[in-house]
């Protein structure tokens, strides 16, 4: 008994039944962005045919409407991510901008000189540059720690080690978009905690691919894209603790983000519409409800068992081909749906243009992981398949097949 129906789930998607290059397109890029369901496609055209008013500020019905659209999104999310309350939900534009909305501004608050700021070797630019850069500014010091090269696990060693430091901020993905490999945030959490630091998580990978609860993690920030989790781009979610938020200044200035303003000075809203001057992408949270409606009928659970039955099907036939190599962890509970490989002799980029002649979309470079890519992993580049809900083994049977034909193409044993 498989955990979800992918052949009904394939026809929400219009996409998928496009050929590409003459072939039925199989899309193995959602660690990028997601397809889109009719539903969240249909319900954002509905919004702009039916109730579209700017929110908040109107006193008439359409407004009416458009904003109870856009605060029962906030409510949803909460509910999605178990936050105590939608006040703890700000809308941003994905999760690079979540997490540059903290440095700017609880950073600015809080990261002093020689200070130490944690992050991880498996980090994406996102949850990279915006500590590099506030350390730049600050005269702060960021710290690593250490990926385990052959297993893709972090060293625990290399994060106690580190901890000695008292950071004052631990930022770390739950997931990493090179590896694959799913992070046990809540110990990382408790431990930070304990040793004083407050902690973000980029949640990117994770909350559109398994259940996140952020009271049982025990987060401080948790950043993620709507993007991913198939709702529209310019999309994003940056959750904090109430208290953070309170102390937290706001970013922006402008409409939206103030109770009164005068010619010298102003007071600010309350939040979360402290951090969400002027008009906010209000068909961007409409379709991530929708598209939150669309993965609670599924249940989270599923998908991501689904995702490790695929994932792991995937491992066990590439295994089986010589001079194919996969990166990340072996063991299945601890690998999403993200599969990095390489093929010997073969650049990466050679490999996602057979796969395309081929109608297959899978993507490859360093994935914004430079560092992790070049210099832990020691690889110019990778090529990387990753799945989602509307993903079958028929999916995998072609991008091994793919494989097969780039190892014919560069006449590699
Ligand atoms: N973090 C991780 C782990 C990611 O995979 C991504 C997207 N590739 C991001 C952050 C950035 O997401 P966005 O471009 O939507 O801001």
């Amino acid at each position: 008994m498989k955990a979800i129906n992918v052949k009904l789930i394939k026809e929400d998607f219009p996409l998928l039944s496009r050929k590409m290059n003459d072939k039925k397109i199989v899309y193995l890029d959602s660690a990028a962005t997601s397809q889109k369901p009719n539903s969240v496609i249909n319900g954002v055209s509905n919004f702009y045919r039916r109730y579209n008013a700017n929110v908040h500020r109107g006193a008439y019905k359409l407004a009416e409407e458009s904003t109870n659209a856009y605060e029962s999104s906030r409510e949803k999310i909460a509910e999605f991510i178990n936050a105590p309350s939608p006040s703890t939900i700000i809308f941003t534009r994905n999760t690079t901008e979540s997490i540059n909305l903290v440095a700017l501004t609880w950073g600015e608050q809080n990261i002093k000189k020689n200070d130490h700021i944690l992050v991880t070797e498996l980090e994406h630019h996102s949850n990279l540059l915006p500590w590099m850069m506030l350390a730049k500014r600050k005269g702060a010091i960021l710290d690593y720690v250490k990926v385990n090269k052959e297993t893709g696990t972090l060293d625990k060693d290399s994060f106690e080690e580190k901890l000695k430091t008292k950071p004052k901020l631990v930022a770390i993905s739950q997931c990493s978009n090179v590896l694959g490999n799913i992070i046990d945030i809540k110990g990382f959490a408790k431990k930070s905690h304990d040793a004083g630091a407050k902690v973000l998580v980029d949640g990117a990978q994770s909350v559109p691919h398994m259940p996140v609860d952020v009271k049982y993690i025990d987060c401080d920030f948790l950043a993620f894209s709507g993007h991913k989790m198939l709702a529209y781009t310019g999309i994003g979610v940056l959750y904090a603790k109430e208290e953070i938020l309170r102390d937290m200044p706001p970013l922006f200035g402008g409409g939206e983000m103030i109770l009164s303003v005068s010619y010298q000075d102003f007071v600010p809203n309350d939040i979360p519409w402290k951090f969400e001057a002027g008009t906010p992408n209000i068909e961007g949270a409409i379709s991530l409800k929708l598209a939150i409606d669309y993965l609670n009928k599924i249940g989270m659970e599923k998908i991501q068992q689904h995702e490790e039955e695929l994932t792991q099907y995937t491992v066990e036939k590439l295994s089986k081909i010589k001079n194919v190599k996969i990166y990340g962890p072996v063991e299945k509970s601890k690998h999403s749906g993200i599969v990095s490989f390489s093929i010997k002799g073969v650049h990466p980029h050679d490999i996602a243009t057979i796969f395309d002649k081929e109608g297959i979309a899978i993507r490859a470079g360093h994935h914004c992981a430079m560092p992790l890519v070049n210099n832990v992993l020691n690889e110019p580049a990778l090529a990387r398949m990753s799945f989602y809900l509307y993903n079958d083994e028929n999916d995998i049977d072609a991008a091994i097949e793919a494989i097969k034909l780039c190892k014919q193409t560069f006449n590699v044993p």
